[in-house]
């Protein structure tokens, strides 16, 4: 009997995870399916209650907007990760338990790390944004030994909540800054490591064009990494391209999230590699 995998979300056809997933699952040859299921908020409780007693069973399933924090309240168990994000992006069904998880923090360290072979240790990191992925990327960071954590945001009553939560489990260096404020350029230019989590650069965003820094405000050294992967390549990493400063976007970030799903649904080593070719594929033939 095919067992069932899925992500929900509302939208949910944007997402990239069903061509992703059924590469991992058909690399391993598992009579497995993975589904996009469109689910208002409205309708969680009922498919919640389904997941719980399907059969044949729902295995797991991604969540994605606007669902990540809602789901979290529904969960029988939450990873430390998933409370300190206080979002869940991944859900385990055992026998009609929920387990709850957030998996694109430790996706982001994995990318820096196998794509980049990038060291965290005594580096100073600005973040743009204060959004939900941002939420991941500092609980991620606070296990990494940074000399400095900036969070940059446009409305910085936002950054400063999130900058107050974060220092509830991490008692290391860090501030909250708006977007707008001079210090930006600054926090740009001591920085060893820029992540963009916002949605800017994004293909049909709020500002599909714009990037966030200039080149003159990207050290060489920095690393910088855009969490957005479609486009493959935005505006602000063209700058830090210019700027001579190594680049990354965000599909990594997708895979290796998405890899440690795959394991902890699966038990399996994830094939990170089909999943890098097919997602690759699937946004080169959406024409990005
Ligand atoms: P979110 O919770 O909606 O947060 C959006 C963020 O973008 C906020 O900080 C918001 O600032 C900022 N923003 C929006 N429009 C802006 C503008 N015109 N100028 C400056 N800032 C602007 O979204 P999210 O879930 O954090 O996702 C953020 C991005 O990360 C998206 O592009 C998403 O696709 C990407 N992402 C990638 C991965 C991956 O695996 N690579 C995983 C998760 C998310 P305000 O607070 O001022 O509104």
């Amino acid at each position: 009997m095919t067992r069932r995998l899925g992500i929900i979300g509302y939208p949910i056809a944007h997402s990239l995870s069903p061509v992703m997933f059924k590469a991992a699952l058909d690399d391993y040859g598992f009579n497995i399916s993975y589904e996009a299921w469109e689910i208002p908020a409205s309708g969680l409780p009922d498919f919640l209650d389904n997941v719980r007693c399907s059969k044949p069973a729902v295995m797991g399933f991604n969540v994605t907007v606007p669902h990540k924090e809602m789901v979290m309240s529904a969960m029988d168990e939450v990873s430390s990760e998933a409370k300190r994000a206080m979002a869940v992006n991944t859900v385990v069904n055992r026998a009609g338990r929920l387990y709850g998880h957030n998996t694109d923090g430790a996706g982001f360290v994995r990318a820096l790390e196998e794509e980049a072979g990038f060291s965290f240790n005594g580096c100073s990191a600005l973040i743009l944004g204060a959004g939900g992925a941002a939420r991941g990327v500092v609980m991620a960071l606070s296990s990494k030994n940074l000399k400095e954590i900036i969070i940059a945001n446009r409305t910085p009553e936002r950054s400063a909540r999130m900058a107050k939560d974060v220092k509830r489990y991490w008692n290391g260096s860090l501030r909250s800054i708006s977007l707008a404020s001079v210090g930006l350029r600054d926090a740009a230019r001591n920085a060893g490591l820029i992540v963009q989590c916002t949605t800017m650069g994004m293909l049909h965003g709020p500002d599909e064009d714009g990037s966030l820094l200039a080149s003159e405000d990207i050290p060489t050294e920095a690393l910088v990494y855009d969490l957005v992967y479609n486009p493959t390549e935005t505006p602000l990493m063209r700058e830090a391209a210019k700027a001579g400063a190594r680049v990354l976007g965000g599909l990594s970030m997708l895979v290796y999230q998405g890899a440690i799903g795959f394991e902890l649904w699966t038990g399996e080593k994830a094939p990170v590699q089909a999943m890098f070719k097919a997602t690759r594929q699937a946004l080169n033939s959406s024409g990005s």
